[in-house]
């Protein structure tokens, strides 16, 4: 399997190469084609199987492909548990959109000063990561609108329910458009998280690496 035949668009394969990666990882093999024609998926993965990727160069795709989107608002939102993973989602998110002109991130984590994150949030905005407490104080603030958003990420979500981020996450879904995209990534797809996805994704696809 090479990432040529996984269905992703010139400018992703080109920013894939300058990173150096060859060949998807397993993950990345199953999930890619799955999401790109459009499936919720709830995919078990651990750090380090290349998940990122699986869910961003999918999700890049729809902003690449959807050119009159552009400057529509973020389209792009990727939860996580913490401010580490955040911050780590938000640099692969800038490597493999190297090639899409104008491409917008921003990162929204607890434990950081308000001031750059609504300077962010005042300009055009593609590719949103967050905390999902930080988000929810944005949120309540009015100074973010999901309503534009195609794609949504839970980046280990069982951790973040383990943190207690659910009801947090539940508020934050309910502002997004019912006909998103949902991925969801966690180690363990149980009992929890299958309640969890049950009520926010359409017709999941799992995926078990
Ligand atoms: P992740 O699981 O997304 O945190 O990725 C773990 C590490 O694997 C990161 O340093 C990535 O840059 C790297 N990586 C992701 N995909 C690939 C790939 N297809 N080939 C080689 N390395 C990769």
């Amino acid at each position: 399997m090479s990432f040529e035949n996984l269905g992703l668009a010139p400018n992703l394969l080109s920013a894939i190469q300058k990173t150096g990666f060859t060949d998807p990882t397993s993950v990345q093999a199953a999930a890619i084609p799955k999401a790109l024609a459009g499936h919720d998926l709830m995919v078990s993965s651990q750090t380090g199987s290349g998940k990122t990727a699986a869910f961003m160069l999918p999700a890049l795709q729809r902003i690449a492909g959807m050119p009159a989107n552009k400057g529509a608002g973020v389209q792009v939102l990727v939860l996580t548990p913490t401010r580490e993973l955040a911050m780590q989602v938000a640099d692969a998110t800038r490597d493999y959109g190297a090639h899409i002109a104008g491409l917008r991130t921003a990162v929204m984590v607890g434990g950081m000063p308000y001031g750059a994150q609504i300077k962010a949030l005042s300009r055009r905005l593609d590719v949103l990561v967050a905390t999902p407490g930080r988000l929810i104080d944005h949120l309540q603030a009015r100074r973010v609108n999901l309503s534009t958003v195609h794609t949504l990420v839970l980046d280990e979500a069982d951790r973040m329910l383990d943190m207690g981020f659910i009801e947090d996450i539940e508020n934050i879904v309910a502002r997004t458009p019912a006909s998103r995209q949902t991925l969801l990534f966690s180690a363990t797809l149980d009992g929890t998280i299958a309640k969890l996805a049950g009520k926010m994704m359409r017709d999941p696809q799992r995926i078990e690496i």
